[in-house]
């Protein structure tokens, strides 16, 4: 609930690209070596306990007698990082300086926000209780191994931080300008993204934030806001209120194009051609993979080929994200009903070479965006039938064409006579489709989650 009453329960995030100067890029670095070195410490701690525990036991030692087992929980790793960095614990840090002076703790913990090694703590609590979780068979999903130690060269920098509120004070995270945005312990940072949709929120406590992870990838930092937001007024949810131009879309994820829409009378509703940017970016991205192979091993020139190729797979990554993210907002908001076809029956029609302009893991995003975006929209989404024949099905007059190749950009029905591109045939095909009917009294299953 935010301070004007208005119920905050949409989880959603803000992402900016940091412009920094080498004095706050370092500042940065400082507080993610903190963070990683908090993470270890407790990682370290307890994995020493658990092989001395065990070691024990090998010889022998009554379970009664064995050195007792270090708690995990948050609150225990947070007080034992604050006594460890601060030189209250037994196995604090002694360091001798040049005068002499025998400082306990970590001599720099006054540089870097309290918050960075208590939130460190706090994931590395939470990565343990995943590991132990998983062995016991609480845990859904993937098993959780033993966590790892974050390594200074293998593990990407990051660290959050928390956002503050106090009584009558702004909140510590918050934007200064259109392009500034402040931070506990770090003051003021400049971002290239424009930060006017946060103060907006923030402003009118429609949004909460509720901490900040810094990243440092590819050569540069970035942060993520996080936070919860008031649900979207409800004139933009309802379906066929303002602004919605369909009442019901098919979409096809192209052949020829990235992707076509269309409503169930066989109009035409968009087309994302889009495809140039990501053609330029993966051709780059070719180029730069082959300039990569022509280099000496441990060279310098290697090492600068390898970054090159980062950047381009950033840039590959960003541009079909964008795209993604502009069919996905056009759709859920244009429209009172989308229907996308099943990502196994997309797979299994069309063969990489073909034009995939946005590949398999692309279409799990697209849905993933669809389905968030759709619950904020208040738009009925469906995912048709795996077994649908969209594309080799006639719009016209219904008749399946089983020898519809990959190679026919064009449909041709031997029955009716249409003559219709084959994108914009199936995404009609996908608007007219019907969920198989459900028992009378219950309500359609929801869409199973995408992929990962
Ligand atoms: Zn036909």
């Amino acid at each position: 609930m935010s301070h004007t009453g208005v119920p905050l329960t949409r989880a959603t995030t803000f992402k900016f690209t940091l412009d920094v100067n080498d004095e706050q890029h370092h500042r940065l670095f400082a507080h993610a070596g903190a963070s990683r070195l908090a993470f270890n410490h407790h990682i370290g701690r307890v994995k020493a306990n658990l092989d001395q525990r065990a070691a024990e036991r090998s010889y022998g030692v009554a379970e009664a007698d064995l050195t007792p087992a270090l708690s995990w929980s948050k609150v225990s790793f947070i007080n034992e990082m604050n006594a460890w960095k601060d030189g209250r614990a037994p196995d604090a840090r002694v360091e001798v300086l040049d005068d002499g002076t025998v400082v306990r703790g970590l001599p720099w913990r006054g540089e870097v926000s309290t918050d960075v090694f208590e939130t460190a703590s706090v994931n590395a609590a939470q990565a343990l209780k995943n590991w132990s979780d998983s062995r016991k068979g609480a845990r859904a999903g993937k098993a959780a191994g033993f966590p790892r130690f974050k390594s200074r060269h293998r593990t990407a920098p990051t660290f959050r931080l928390r956002s503050k509120y106090r009584e009558g004070a702004a909140p510590s995270v918050r934007p200064t300008g259109p392009r500034t945005v402040r931070f506990p312990k770090l003051g003021e940072l400049r971002v290239r993204e424009n930060t006017r949709q946060l103060r907006r929120m923030l402003g009118s406590g429609r949004f909460h934030a509720y901490a900040a992870s810094f990243r440092f990838e590819r050569g540069r930092w970035t942060v993520t806001v996080t936070g919860v937001a008031a649900v979207l007024h409800h004139q933009r949810r309802n379906p066929g209120a303002a602004g919605r131009t369909q009442s019901r879309v098919g979409l096809d994820v192209g052949v020829k194009t990235l992707a076509v829409a269309a409503d169930e009378h066989g109009n035409q509703f968009q087309v994302w051609e889009g495809v140039k940017a990501l053609q330029q970016a993966q051709a780059r991205l070719k180029l730069a993979n082959q300039a990569l192979a022509r280099t000496k091993r441990d060279s310098e020139g290697r090492r600068r080929a390898a970054r090159r190729l980062g950047r381009m797979h950033g840039r590959v990554a960003a541009v079909r994200k964008a795209l993604l993210h502009s069919i996905s907002s056009e759709l859920a908001k244009g429209s009172a009903v989308v229907v996308i076809e099943d990502l196994n029956a997309a797979g299994m029609l069309r063969n990489r070479k073909l034009a995939r302009h946005i590949s398999d893991a692309g279409f799990g995003e697209l849905r993933r965006q669809l389905e968030y975006k759709s619950a904020w929209y208040g738009t009925e989404l469906i995912v048709a039938d795996r077994w649908f024949p969209s594309s080799k099905t006639c719009s016209a007059c219904g008749t399946v064409r089983a020898d519809l190749t990959l190679a026919d950009r064009v449909y041709e029905c031997g029955a009716c006579g249409l003559v219709i591109d084959r994108d914009l045939n199936a995404a009609v095909n996908l608007a007219r489709y019907t969920p198989p009917a459900q028992p009378s009294g219950t309500k359609p299953s929801p869409p199973l989650p995408a992929a990962a």
